[in-house]
C-alpha cells in the first residue's frame, strides 16, 4: 500500500526513518525509561521537522496530512515510544485549534506548536467518563467575560510536560443542558493542577488533573458554546488511524529483532529459524504486518481525500493494527525464549509499550461498536 503513496510522501517517510534510526535511536539509548519529556527530546523532535504534517502551511506546518502523520508515527514508535506520544499529543492538542480556533487563536498558538516550542495536551477523559465520553462531569460556567471550570481529568498524556492544552467541559444552556465546549488552557493559570502522576507499565508522561475554580477568559473558548463534542470526535477521527501506524512501527521492530535472533540462536545444532514452528511465527507476523499497513494507509488516504468512509476505515485500521501488533510482539517474545523477557531486551520493551494502544483513543471494543453501527446503517440504507 505504501508503494501507492506520492513521491513527496515517500521522501517524507525516508526523512522520518533517517531521523528515527539515527538521532532518535541514539537519544532513546541515552534517556532510557522516562515519564516526562526531557528538553533533549523536546528539542530533537522540534528540530527534526517531524511536526510538519500536523499543521497547516500558513502556521508553519506542511499542511495537515493523515498519510504523513501515519508515516511519522510508524517511523518513530518502534524506536522510542515516548517520542511517539509527544508527537501524537501535539496533533491531538493542536487539531482542535485548527478545526475550531479563531484567526487570533490560530495565530497565537499554532506556530509555536508546529515549531515544537510549546507542548500541548488533549484533556477529555475523566475518572467516570472513559469510553462513555458523554458522561463527562467537568463544568465550565460563565462568570462575566470568563468561564469558571471545575472537575477532574484522568489519563492525560504529556500532562506533566505540556505547557498548554485543550480541555473539554460541560457548558449547560437552557437549550442544551448536556452541551460540551472546548477551551484552551495554559499551565500557570491558577486552578489547573496536576493532581498526581500515573505510573504505567511502560514509559509514558501521563497524569490526572484536578481543576478547581480555573478562570478561563472567554477568548479561550474554542468555537461556539456546545461545539466541543464535535471538535473532540473530529480530532479523534484524524488521529485514530495513526495509533494503528504507531502499532505497525512497533510490530516491524519486533519482526526485525526476531528475524535477527532466530538466524543466530542455535539449538539442536541449527539456527532456530530452520524449525518450522519458528519460521511459521515469522510468517504469521509478516502477514499481520502487511494487513495492518494496508488498512492504516487505506484509511489515511481516504481521510486526506475527504472520503466520508474514512472514519469507518480509521476504526478498522486502529482495531486491526493494534491487535495484530500485540500478537506479533507476543510471538516475538516467544521466539526469543528467555532472552525475550529479560528487562531491557527490545522485545520485552515493546511487549510493555504496545499494550496501551489497544485501549487509548477508543478501546478495541469501542471500535467494534463503531464498525457495527456503520454496518447497520449501511444495511438499513440498502434495505438488507
Ligand atoms: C496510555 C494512555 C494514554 C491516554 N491518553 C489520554 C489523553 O491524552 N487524553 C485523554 O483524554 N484520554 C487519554 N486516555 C484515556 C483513554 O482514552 C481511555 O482510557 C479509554 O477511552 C478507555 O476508557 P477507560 O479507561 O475509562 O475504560 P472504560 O471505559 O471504563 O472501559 C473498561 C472496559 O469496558 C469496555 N467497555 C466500555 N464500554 C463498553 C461498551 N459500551 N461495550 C463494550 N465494552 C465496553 C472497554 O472496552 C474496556 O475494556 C489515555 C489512556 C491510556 C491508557
Amino acid at each position: 500500500m505504501q508503494s501507492m503513496l506520492a513521491q513527496d510522501d515517500l521522501a517524507f517517510k525516508a526523512q522520518c526513518e533517517a531521523y528515527a534510526q539515527g538521532e532518535l535511536a541514539a537519544l532513546a539509548q541515552k534517556l532510557g525509561e522516562i515519564s516526562d519529556v526531557p528538553d533533549a527530546l523536546k528539542t530533537s523532535l522540534a528540530q527534526s521537522g517531524i511536526y510538519g504534517p500536523l499543521f497547516p502551511q500558513a502556521y508553519g506546518g506542511q499542511g495537515v496530512s493523515a498519510v504523513r502523520i501515519c508515516l511519522a508515527r510508524e517511523a518513530i514508535a518502534g524506536v522510542f515510544a515516548p517520542a511517539d506520544t509527544t508527537f501524537a499529543m501535539q496533533g491531538l492538542g493542536g487539531y482542535p485549534i485548527i478545526l475550531a480556533g479563531s484567526a487570533a487563536q490560530k495565530a497565537r498558538y499554532l506556530p509555536a506548536l508546529a515549531e515544537g516550542k510549546r507542548l500541548t495536551t488533549f484533556c477529555l477523559t475523566e475518572p467516570e467518563a472513559g469510553s462513555d465520553v458523554a458522561a463527562m462531569q467537568t463544568t465550565a460556567l460563565p462568570d462575566g467575560d470568563h468561564f469558571v471550570i471545575n472537575g477532574r481529568k484522568h489519563f492525560i498524556s504529556n500532562g506533566y510536560s505540556a505547557d498548554m492544552g485543550v480541555l473539554f467541559a460541560r457548558t449547560p444552556t437552557a437549550d442544551n443542558p448536556k452541551a460540551i465546549s472546548a477551551f484552551i488552557v495554559e499551565k500557570g493559570m491558577p486552578g489547573w493542577n496536576v493532581d498526581h502522576r500515573i505510573a504505567l507499565l511502560a514509559s509514558h508522561d501521563i497524569v490526572a488533573f484536578e481543576i478547581k475554580d480555573l478562570r478561563v477568559p472567554g477568548e479561550n473558548l474554542l468555537g461556539p458554546v456546545g461545539a466541543g463534542y464535535k471538535t473532540a470526535m473530529q480530532t479523534l477521527d484524524l488521529m485514530r488511524m495513526s495509533v494503528g501506524a504507531a502499532a505497525l512501527g512497533m510490530a516491524r521492530t519486533a519482526l526485525k529483532a526476531s528475524m535477527r535472533f532466530a538466524r543466530r540462536r542455535v539449538q539442536f545444532g541449527r539456527p532456530i529459524v530452520e524449525f518450522q514452528a519458528i519460521s511459521f511465527k515469522l510468517a504469521d507476523m509478516a502477514v499481520d504486518i502487511q494487513a495492518a499497513e494496508s488498512l492504516v494507509y487505506l484509511a489515511a488516504l481516504k481521510k486526506d481525500k475527504g472520503d466520508p468512509a474514512a472514519a469507518l476505515h480509521s476504526s478498522i485500521a486502529k482495531l486491526h493494527a493494534t491487535e495484530a501488533a500485540f500478537r506479533c510482539i507476543d510471538q516475538a517474545v516467544q521466539i526469543h525464549g528467555g532472552a525475550g523477557v529479560v528487562k531491557g531486551a527490545v522485545v520485552e520493551r515493546l511487549y510493555r509499550e504496545i499494550r496501551p494502544l489497544r485501549v487509548y483513543e477508543g478501546t478495541t471494543e469501542i471500535q467494534k461498536l463503531i464498525i457495527a453501527a456503520h454496518l447497520l446503517k449501511q444495511a438499513k440504507n440498502e434495505d438488507v
